[in-house]
């Protein structure tokens, strides 16, 4: 009896456990409109832990995400003092990884640092500088970190993420490798995160590599291409600010459905002919037009979906809604 009793255990043990990642987004768009820029969270969905991608929305989207119910498998105590969102934020999201240092990808977490509690922000050094140097210094906020100039109110501890280096996010099952991009000239960054020899790759901001004069992206391929082979890389999310209407002079360091495809042309060089297809790529920080007569969102639906030359799998996430890989 007590042998069965533990087989059922195990066999439901093993039917419980839930492979892969979870992704909420907090913000989808690239700015000109506050309230859903640049933010996601992602968890292996084994653990109910959070890291989050970039912060230039925050709270707002644990909102929607609650409205969507795209946190119906996070435990929230009934006996907890703090409203749903707050819980979720302060308890649940352990750390940040922020891609650079500008506003449209930390203005979130600036805003609502006064409620966060003690996190980790994660970055390459020129993040970690900016943020330093021109957010947390008491002119433009106060100085939530460990570092840096004035009173340090040793919330956030700054971790300086080498390049090529796996590094583990405290608080979560998650591990992240950094990898340098160039965004007009600026430095941005790759997050190539693992959970269980399987991986989801996160770009920040960048620009095609012809335009910025870079090898930025090609260098991120060389990486990625084994992991697509061998069908370990579960989704890769990134950039298309613009349309196909965008110049190369005005992308300032962005990539367009046209460009995507080019450097897909790039990446299959070192995944295999063919490999791309099925692949899920999620796309994000999508600018918005004020114009009437623009939707740029929908010009880029249909601009990748209709010249999906790698046969590709898309996806056009907006604020609160979850997706799982
Ligand atoms: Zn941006
Ligand atoms: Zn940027």
């Amino acid at each position: 009896m007590k042998k069965l009793l533990s087989t059922i255990f195990f066999i439901s043990s093993l039917v419980s456990y839930a492979e892969g990642f979870q992704i909420i987004t907090l913000g989808s768009d690239g700015g000109v409109m506050d309230g859903s820029i640049s933010g996601y969270l992602i968890r292996d969905k084994n653990d109910e832990n959070f890291i989050a991608l970039d912060a230039g929305t925050v709270l707002p989207g644990i909102k929607s995400g609650l409205e969507k119910e795209s946190f119906k498998n996070i435990t929230i105590p009934q006996d907890t003092e703090w409203s749903d969102i707050g819980y979720i934020f302060r308890e649940k999201i352990k750390g940040y990884l922020i891609s650079h240092g500008h506003l449209d990808h930390i203005s979130g977490l600036v805003i609502s640092s006064t409620e966060d509690t003690a996190k980790d922000i994660y970055g390459l050094n020129s993040t970690i500088e900016t943020l330093k140097n021109n957010v947390f210094n008491w002119k433009l906020w106060p100085n939530f970190s460990n570092e840096g100039e004035g009173f340090k109110l040793n919330q956030y501890k700054y971790q300086v993420l080498e390049p090529n280096k796996i590094k583990d996010l405290n608080g979560t099952n998650l591990k992240v490798t950094a990898f340098p991009l160039s965004h007009s000239n600026y430095e941005s960054t790759m997050f190539l995160l693992e959970n269980n020899d399987e991986y989801i790759v996160y770009y920040g901001d960048v620009g095609p590599d012809k335009v910025e004069k870079s090898n930025g992206l090609e260098e991120s391929f060389k990486v990625l291409g084994p992991l697509i082979k061998d069908k370990k890389l579960k989704a890769i999310m990134i950039e298309s600010s613009f349309d196909n209407s965008k110049d190369d002079k005005g992308l300032f360091g962005h990539l367009s459905p046209r460009w995507i495809n080019e450097e897909f042309k790039v990446l299959e060089k070192y995944s295999g002919k063919g490999t791309l297809k099925g692949l899920n790529v999620v796309i994000t920080h999508i600018k918005p037009s004020l114009k009437k007569s623009e939707n740029t969102r929908e010009n880029i639906r249909k601009e990748l979906l209709n010249n999906n030359i790698h046969g590709v799998k898309y996806y056009f996430p907006t604020q609160g809604e979850s997706l799982e890989f």
